[in-house]
């Protein structure tokens, strides 16, 4: 007789490099180690997406549902907003997938991501478990569950409420640090992402990328709460095996001293104001530091030439004078080769929860520059929580960081006593990260898709 197939597990990420990366980790984590297969869904096509996507292994079969049409958005439609139609307005197509998985494999499971809860209606029709593949932090997650009563309990906007915003086994916010699409209630992208978070208790069970020696208080507070089943199976962060590095960053960190880099990356897409940019160029000259800088072309670019090529935003004569000490590369480059080489000693990061995690596992300690979406919370968390980041201070009066600040908070880091102290805690962390092995908590739930779909 032969053996019986085995599960098989749908996963549709919303669109966004951030969104795809620890999904397709998620994939593979099912494929290599519990043997399930899985279909892996995407909304969006480009060169980088497409190479990420033929990078996966064969056990992992790939299906590109066609990308929704939102020609009848604003233009100023915030990305929450754009990312909430996409995921309800592919419904049709992933219903017709789901059906044809259903018929012709072990289907046990259907896994979204943070923005996906719409498709639990196409999973349950069908009589499929949704589940929840949560790319960010167990802070936010609990915050998911509190935004119904935070939007009830509290007038006018967060930012304008006089007190710190206490969410059970969390480290306290201020109103203005909460997430972005959160911050105006008046924006549609407010009750759609209110809606979203509604359904999260509608989940079979919620999987998320953090661990208990990196959230201990609120992923105790999740666990004890009567909710959907969580699984907390991070730090998931990506290989290195399918980046290939054009940039030639690698080869140039080989000739520098173990430590003596600081790496300055806005993840898959962040930009900097014009003016934030040449501050940020100055202030890196200024330190007389080593730095790597994935660079992007400032906000309000708007010539394609010049959008295309941030290098020509950079101040006169920056390349030349810092050559000896410095590579500035245009856009993309292979992040986790770089965290994980000697000569990085630290991170100017956005504080996107990819990023935060690929810093932890490889003990490197941050600067935390947060630019949009959850990454104030997630700065928050990185420098009062963790104490594994350090902040600049804002000029107020420009609304920006001044060069000056910056060269002080660059070489804090890499020199300093601050950084010294910041080194040890993240050393300390990753230690324990990595010994915990937190996604052996999938064994359960693996172990019920088993029991079912070998009936
Ligand atoms: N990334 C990369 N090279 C780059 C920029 C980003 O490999 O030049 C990867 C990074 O390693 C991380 C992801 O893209 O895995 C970015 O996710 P994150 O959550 O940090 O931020 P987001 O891009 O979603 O804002």
């Amino acid at each position: 007789q032969a053996p019986p197939s085995p599960p098989h597990v749908a996963i549709l990420p919303s669109p966004g490099m951030g969104h795809l990366i620890p999904l397709a980790e998620f994939a593979k984590l099912l494929t290599t180690n519990y043997g399930i297969t899985v279909t892996f869904l995407t909304l969006d096509e480009s060169p980088r997406i497409n190479s990420f996507i033929n990078a996966l292994p064969d056990t992992i079969t790939h299906i590109s549902l066609p990308k929704p049409s939102l020609h009848d958005l604003p233009p100023e439609a915030k990305a929450e907003t754009r990312t909430s139609f996409t995921m309800s307005r592919c419904l049709p197509f992933l219903r017709e997938v789901m059906v044809k998985l259903k018929a012709t494999t072990n289907l046990a499971a259907l896994v979204v991501d943070l923005f996906g809860t719409n498709a639990f209606d196409v999973a349950t029709d069908l009589e499929i478990n949704p589940y929840i593949m949560f790319p960010s932090t167990a802070t936010l997650l609990n915050l998911m569950f509190h935004l119904e009563d935070l939007d009830r309990t509290i007038q006018g906007e967060y930012r304008d409420h006089p007190d710190l915003i206490r969410i059970p086994g969390c480290v306290p916010f201020h109103g203005k640090d909460l997430l972005v699409p959160v911050q105006d209630r008046k924006d549609q992208a407010y009750s759609l992402f209110l809606a979203i978070s509604t359904r999260y208790k509608e989940a079979a069970g919620i999987f998320f990328n953090s661990a208990s020696s990196i959230e201990p208080g609120p992923i105790k507070e999740l666990m004890s709460m009567n909710r959907p089943p969580v699984y907390p199976i991070g730090p998931l962060v990506h290989d290195t095996n399918s980046e290939y590095d054009n940039s030639g960053c690698v080869k140039w960190l080989d000739e520098q001293r173990s430590g003596s880099v600081l790496f300055v990356s806005f993840g898959s897409g962040g930009s900097l104001s014009s003016e934030q940019f040449t501050e940020l160029a100055v202030g890196l000259e200024m330190s007389g530091l080593r730095f790597l800088w994935i660079t992007r072309s400032p906000t309000e670019t708007v010539q394609e030439k010049s959008k295309n090529d941030p290098l020509l935003f950079l101040p006169n004569g920056f390349l030349e004078r810092t050559k000896e000490i410095g590579l500035v590369v245009d856009s993309w480059a292979p992040q986790l080769a770089i965290l994980k080489h000697a000569a990085i000693g630290g991170f100017l990061t956005h504080c996107g929860w990819n990023s935060s995690l690929e810093s932890i596992v490889h003990s490197v300690p941050m600067i935390a520059w947060p630019l949009d979406a959850e990454q104030n919370m997630n700065a928050v968390l990185l420098v009062d929580e963790m104490k594994i980041a350090i902040r600049p201070v804002i000029d107020e009066k420009r609304g920006l960081f001044g060069r000056e600040e910056i060269s002080r908070v660059v070489t804090e880091l890499m020199e300093g006593e601050e950084g010294k102290k910041v080194r040890v805690n993240v050393e300390r962390i990753a230690e324990n990260a990595i010994k915990e092995n937190s996604y052996r908590s999938l064994d359960s739930i693996v172990n019920i898709w088993k029991s079912k779909t070998s009936n």
